[in-house]
């Protein structure tokens, strides 16, 4: 048995997050979102799903910012019918949150319509209105945190705590390969950054990142001693990059000489 994944949004950008799962006997979405900002985003949030709405089972929802959200009305509008899925804070918040969608949505409108009406350009129709997003809100199944559900043949989900906003979480979907559950993952799991005081995230798009690995388990070089404990820049060698990122934060060990630095730029 095979699953297919499509990334209808989220690859490449951190908006518009939807992936559309199909196994043989289920086709479901985790996330609907908007697509924000950006000279494309209105043409991909108008843009058809790739299969019918009233094909899909059942939607997984993580949580309820409008970019993992958003487009949950339009989808129930285009003919949608199944469960959506979702911790019971996240179906709280777009209770509130979807309707307001809605109703921006409609003021957008009116004033791009209007804009063009002065052109003699005919009318923009809302994305969805704010009785479409209401027409949601029946759909929300709130699951609470660390239960498991299956919310289809074969398919269970688990929402845990993603520590994000109120509701947030991390959906865990386990699905049955012959009727046996195979523990297959798409990432590992992340390993432990060795002897470094801090480490922190590389903000940069991973192809801006520079080309090389800094081993934390190594000592980094000394500092000159003239700075105490503070964050001083290293002096290690670097690929070739743009101007003010070639070099990055040194963490001094409390009182001690030995240091540890990350990848991260200053
Ligand atoms: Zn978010």
């Amino acid at each position: 048995m095979s699953v297919t994944l499509t990334f209808l949004g989220g690859a490449r950008e951190v908006t518009g997050s939807c992936i559309l799962v199909q196994t043989a006997s289920n086709r479901f979405l985790v996330d609907c979102g908007m697509f924000q900002g950006g000279v494309e985003s209105d043409r991909k949030n108008a843009r058809r799903m790739p299969v019918p709405p009233g094909s899909i089972d059942f939607v997984l929802s993580s949580h309820a910012h409008i970019d993992h959200s958003g487009l949950l009305p339009k989808l129930v509008r285009d003919g949608f019918r199944g469960p959506i899925h979702c911790t019971p804070a996240t179906a709280d918040l777009l209770g509130v949150m979807l309707p307001d969608a809605g109703h921006i949505q409609e003021k957008e409108s009116e004033w791009q319509t209007r804009k063009r009406e002065r052109g003699g350009k005919a009318e923009v129709p809302p994305l969805y209105t704010e009785a479409d997003a209401l027409a949601v809100l029946p759909a929300l199944r709130p699951v609470p945190y660390g239960k498991i559900v299956r919310p289809g043949p074969g398919v269970s989900a688990a929402f845990l705590d993603a520590g994000h906003i109120l509701g947030s979480a991390i959906v865990i979907v386990t699905v049955a390969d012959d009727g046996k559950e195979k523990k297959t993952r798409l990432l590992r799991g992340p390993r432990p950054p060795g002897v470094a005081d801090r480490a922190r995230p590389d903000p940069r798009p991973a192809g801006r990142r520079p080309r090389h690995r800094i081993d934390l388990r190594q000592p980094a070089p000394q500092g000159d001693g003239r700075h105490g404990g503070g964050v001083r820049p290293c002096r290690r060698r670097h690929a070739p990059q743009e101007e003010g990122e070639r070099r990055h934060p040194v963490v001094r060990r409390g009182g001690g000489r030995r240091t540890s630095c990350t990848s991260s730029p200053t």
